[in-house]
């Protein structure tokens, strides 16, 4: 419905505008292509860059350079162009997506900068004086040379793109991406390989920026290194910002917005002010402001507000995914080995050792900073050890990354939920079924990917409906109670199938029936083999659930054994009173 109302007006646009509309337009469709990179990459993925001009000049340089010195066809160049930026894209992604905080940004502009200086200093390029002679395109024995031609060959490419990241995002690589605004905390403890993923999306946006720019070259026919330059750069990210970098239309939108706007306060200002002058890069500025203190979700949220809505896609019932591969070894499923962390001169966690059998349900108790959160950031791979071993099946998993640790069975919860709040509980939970499913980002783009999709989100809506959450599947997570919430988090550990499952506080929040609904649910986990180890501050619901007590006091183990012998043991009865005092 949304895509027929945008389609539509654009089929029958150059029967019904004049010439200078149909140039407008032209110059729409390739902008938004470029924003649309920068929606997945900033908007949606928290990756600021101001260089996407670059990666535009790199694909028309290419083609141009070519065409015109080596009378390449231009859809050889097309293909070259695209290997090219995607190369580059890699090298820069790889050294620059690493950089936290403003790091990035800076990053971005210095490489925006240098391959402008390149593209104008260098000889074979023509210099700033650029390639002429560009050749006319031509499709099926037809030449694209009337703008009228070439607005639909813009336009056909310009929604392509936006259908295949609009699927992308509605894809197990594409809600990871729209977590790793959550951190990376949440994402890499479900198997997702963070760093590759940034880079994956980045050198994505890098390429809807180059095809934009080939396009661009055999427009206009001539190239120079104007367009390619940081200003530019800039003028993308705006787009990106005014339309709404939360969507796939605010690329265009966005692109449409500013395209006019330019175009107005083009001929407007310079009248206004008797003088000549890009003002208009003024207003822009203004209005980058306004819209990043008043609307930050852009023009977009004002469209759709008043677009019908789309209805969430119902869950149909599909095979179950199979079930991760389990590891057969002796002894103990985990054992943690003299395991220390150090923060400064601050012993969190200090030579502590313990096991967890398979089938058990072991809670690691104790005051308020024991080391209890520490000791789980330690075995699921969030913190580095200071010291000691942790091994999973026998096997070594210490210091290693998260999302090794979570292919090798482990799922847990945060104390400190980490949901994203503005999707919903089922597209968080499907996050947790990540490592169950193979579909990479171009079947996602495709679409090829909607068996195991609809696999995924049975999966899901299983997790979430044993959990007794089944009502709230469509809803938005950031709208359920604190308490729900963390049950969401178990539901999404769940559909991960995990061998051994980390509960950081999960009763916290919850009402007395809803502890008893967990404390049922943690039983029938067991029933079933599960291992649970369980942080928890409820001593009536840890007595009620636990095999096997383990309880913490300044980083060491204090006393360890069955509910019972916890509860006569002198030494944690002091602990807990002096904890109160
Ligand atoms: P618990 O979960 O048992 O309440 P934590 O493991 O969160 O305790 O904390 C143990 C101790 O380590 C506390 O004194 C806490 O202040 C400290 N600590 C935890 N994380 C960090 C960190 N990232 N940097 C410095 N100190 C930390
Ligand atoms: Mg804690």
């Amino acid at each position: 419905m949304r895509a027929a109302i945008v389609v539509l007006p654009l089929a029958v646009l150059p029967w019904v505008a004049p010439a200078f509309w149909v140039t407008l337009a032209n110059y729409i469709g390739l902008y938004s292509m470029i924003a649309l990179g920068l929606v997945l990459l900033t908007g949606v993925a928290g990756q600021t860059s101001f260089g996407q001009a670059a990666f535009v000049g790199i694909g028309a340089y290419v083609t141009a350079y070519l065409t015109t010195r080596h009378a390449f066809s231009p859809w050889l160049t097309l293909a070259i162009g695209l290997a090219v930026t995607g190369l580059v894209a890699l090298f820069l992604g790889f050294i620059t997506l690493r950089m936290r905080g403003h790091y990035l940004p800076l990053a971005t502009i210095a490489w925006g900068i240098s391959l402008y200086y390149v593209f104008g200093n260098l000889e074979a390029l023509g210099g700033h004086t650029g390639l002429s002679g560009i050749p006319a395109l031509s499709f099926a024995g037809i030449a694209l040379k009337d703008e009228r031609r070439y607005y639909y060959l813009i336009w056909i490419v310009t929604l392509l793109a936006l259908w295949a990241t609009h699927n992308l995002l509605d894809s197990r690589s594409g809600r990871a991406v729209r977590a790793l605004k959550g951190g990376l905390d949440m994402v890499e403890a479900f198997g997702v390989d963070a760093a590759r993923l940034k880079i994956v999306i980045f050198v994505y946006a890098a390429l809807l920026a180059a095809i934009s720019g080939w396009l661009y070259a055999h427009l206009q026919r001539f190239v120079n290194p104007t367009p390619f330059g940081i200003n530019q750069g800039i003028e993308y990210l705006f787009m990106a910002v005014v339309g709404g970098a939360g969507s796939v239309w605010g690329a265009v939108v966005g692109a449409t917005v500013i395209t006019l706007l330019k175009e107005w306060l083009q001929d407007l200002l310079p009248a206004l002010l008797g003088r000549q002058g890009n003002f208009e890069l003024v207003v822009f500025g203004i209005l980058m402001v306004l819209i990043l203190q008043f609307a930050r979700d852009g023009v977009w949220q004002w469209i759709a507000r008043v677009l019908p809505r789309p209805r969430p896609q119902q869950v149909v019932p599909a095979n179950a995914l199979a079930s991760r591969p389990r590891r057969v070894a002796d002894g103990p499923l985990l054992e943690v080995q003299r395991v220390r962390k150090q923060f400064g001169g601050l012993v969190a966690v200090d030579d502590l050792s313990f096991t967890v059998d398979r089938g058990e349900i072991v809670g690691l108790i104790g005051p308020n900073g024991a080391g209890k959160s520490t000791t789980f950031a330690l075995i699921s791979g969030a913190l580095p050890l200071t010291a000691g071993r942790v091994l999973l099946h026998g096997e070594s998993i210490g210091s290693r990354p998260p999302y090794e640790i979570a292919r090798r069975g482990l799922g847990r919860t945060f104390q400190h939920v980490k949901l994203i709040g503005t999707m919903s509980v089922l597209d968080n939970v499907a996050i947790g079924a990540y490592l169950r499913g193979r579909s990479g980002v171009v079947r996602a783009a495709l679409k090829l990917d909607r068996a195991e999709e609809a696999q995924v989100r049975s999966e899901a809506a299983r997790a979430i409906t044993r959990v007794g959450l089944a009502a709230h599947l469509h809803a938005a997570a950031g709208s359920l109670a604190l308490g729900q919430q963390r049950i969401v988090e178990i539901a999404r550990a769940l559909a991960s199938d995990p061998t051994l499952l980390l509960l950081d506080e999960p009763a916290a929040g919850l009402r007395y029936l809803e502890k008893q609904a967990l404390a049922t649910l943690l039983r029938s986990l067991k029933a079933e083999g599960m291992t649970i180890l369980l942080v928890e501050h409820d001593m009536e619901f840890v007595m009620g659930v636990t095999d096997r007590l383990v309880v913490m006091h300044f980083g060491e183990k204090l006393a360890e054994g069955n509910p019972g012998e916890i509860q006569r043991n002198a030494a944690v009865r002091e602990a807990y009173l002096g904890g109160v005092a």
